[in-house]
């Protein structure tokens, strides 16, 4: 590689990343220290061609930094822009409403029927009304599966 070539190559480069950094500014114009660290380039090659209206994307900013289900700042300007929600590292249910709920239910997993008996160990916690719907992880919105169930109905 000459070294005029050579030049030529890192100056596309810092294009691009100015480039990256022009339209997180545009996009995302209140600075938060979570978005260091972020992998804008691969966001960007994806998304730069989409016209966001930014206003209404810092209002949902705003929203799911108040709700305490979320747990990643960072995850989410990638979910705001990719719609995934495991970015967002959403709360999980702890052991101990787990083995309250897994006790309630006496290890019946409510899909397979009480033909069939789990241990705790075999099942899964799941949200009964999912995050997106408003569900809080509270232990009235808990439900144990079968491991089998729990992924069938996550999609995980
Ligand atoms: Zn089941």
């Amino acid at each position: 590689m000459s070294k005029h070539q050579h030049d030529q190559n890192a100056g596309a480069l810092w294009r691009y990343f100015k480039d990256v950094i022009s339209w997180v500014k545009i996009t995302f114009p209140v600075y938060r220290k979570e978005m260091k660290g972020i992998e804008w380039g691969t966001l960007y090659n994806k998304y730069k061609d989409i016209v966001y209206d930014t206003k209404k994307l810092e209002k949902e900013i705003l929203k799911l930094i108040d709700d305490d289900e979320v747990q990643s700042i960072k995850g989410i300007y990638v979910y705001i822009l990719t719609g995934e929600e495991k970015y967002l590292n959403l709360r999980g249910f702890d052991d101990k409403i787990k083995r309250k709920v897994y006790e309630k239910q006496k290890g019946i997993c409510p899909r397979c029927g009480k033909d069939k008996h789990y241990e705790l160990s075999e099942m899964e916690a799941d949200h009964i009304k999912p995050w997106h719907e408003g569900g809080k992880t509270t232990e009235d919105n808990c439900q144990m599966l079968c491991l089998q169930h729990n992924r069938s109905k996550s999609g995980k």
